[in-house]
């Protein structure tokens, strides 16, 4: 009993000195953040890991690695041989079918674009999910942060969950997928609503491209993508199936992170709702004004292991989590 305060104790330490904001983010704000400590590899935060108390993925059908990227949306792999997506049945939840073309034809079906698209898969419904790092500490909510470089509603916000352990750590895939895209090149993938050629041509231009996050982005074959950051280094291609709990990579802090942790992001590329960059990050960067909304990771991750005298484990933002998907 003795220990408990001792685990709490260094699990705020190890939270508060990862406190983070999505790669891009963070880095492109410019915003100063506390610069946080290296955590050690020891053991000191495992006590705190937000560990599943149910192994999701033992007591249900594991489907086959995905198989249903966006009909439309999800760009072919650049590196390895294209990962046809076969319009096959998919084992996960969630709408998968083909939008059906109106009696006018394709430019109807442009005019009343959602009318007919697919929509996004209820989060609710999602299945066979787990924890990115198996031990490890929310060191940054999904939501409204002062380190935000989106806008939701006129304010600040962080589109994913950021989960930290220890540098090198291994990074593993929270849902059955097929990987799009893993290392720098990511951004075709991750739902930015307009073209990214203006940012690529500065990127180029400027010999930047080593400033971003090490990044693994997977179609979980349920309608969602998932976006992992700041890897020290990657265990997988682009093409690669994967399967939940299997290792993608190791914890790093690529990406001007202020310590070693992983931002997780989950988003729709049905979804209509939209997040702003923050005009200023927009104009310095040339990336596209909006992306594509995220939804909490908290809705498909198993729930947080309850310690013995409360609940969720301890995160240096014990505000509540806000409404999934807030669109502009
Ligand atoms: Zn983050």
């Amino acid at each position: 009993m003795r220990r408990q305060p001792l685990i709490v104790f260094a699990a705020l330490i190890v939270a508060g000195g990862a406190v983070l904001a999505w790669p891009t983010l963070s880095e492109l704000a410019r915003t100063p953040v506390p610069v946080g400590a290296v955590l050690p590899g020891t053991g000191a935060p495992v006590a705190a890991g937000p560990l599943a108390t149910v192994p999701l993925a033992s007591t249900q059908p594991t489907p086959a690695a995905t198989e249903t990227p966006a009909p439309t949306e999800t760009p072919a792999p650049t590196e390895t041989s294209t990962p046809t997506a076969p319009a096959g049945p998919s084992a996960a939840p969630g709408p998968t079918a083909l939008p059906t073309l109106p009696p006018g034809g394709p430019r109807a079906a442009e005019s009343n674009w959602h009318a007919f698209a697919p929509m996004p898969p209820d989060p609710g419904r999602l299945s066979g999910y787990r924890w990115p790092l198996v031990n490890g500490v929310i060191s940054q909510p999904f939501g409204t942060s002062p380190f935000g470089a989106l806008l939701v509603d006129g304010q600040r916000f962080h589109d994913g969950l950021d989960i930290a352990s220890f540098c090198g750590d291994s990074v593993v895939a929270a849902h059955d997928g097929l990987v799009l895209a893993a290392g720098r090149r990511f951004d075709p993938y991750i739902g930015w609503v307009g073209s990214i050629e203006p940012h690529t041509r500065r990127m180029n231009r400027l010999h930047k491209w080593w400033e971003l996050p090490i990044t693994v982005i997977v179609d979980d074959g349920d309608g969602y993508r998932a976006i992992y950051a700041h890897f020290n280094a990657v265990a997988v291609r682009a093409g690669d199936h994967v399967h939940a709990g299997q290792r993608i990579g190791w914890e790093g802090s690529t990406g001007f992170a202020t310590g070693c942790h992983v931002h997780f992001g989950l988003f729709s590329p049905f979804e209509a709702g939209q997040f702003e960059l923050r005009p200023d990050v927009q104009k310095r960067t040339r990336y596209p004004a909006w992306e594509i909304a995220r939804i909490d990771p908290l809705l498909v991750l198993p729930p947080l292991r309850l310690g013995k005298t409360s609940g969720p484990f301890p995160s240096p933002s014990p505000s509540p989590t806000p409404s999934p998907v807030p669109t502009p």
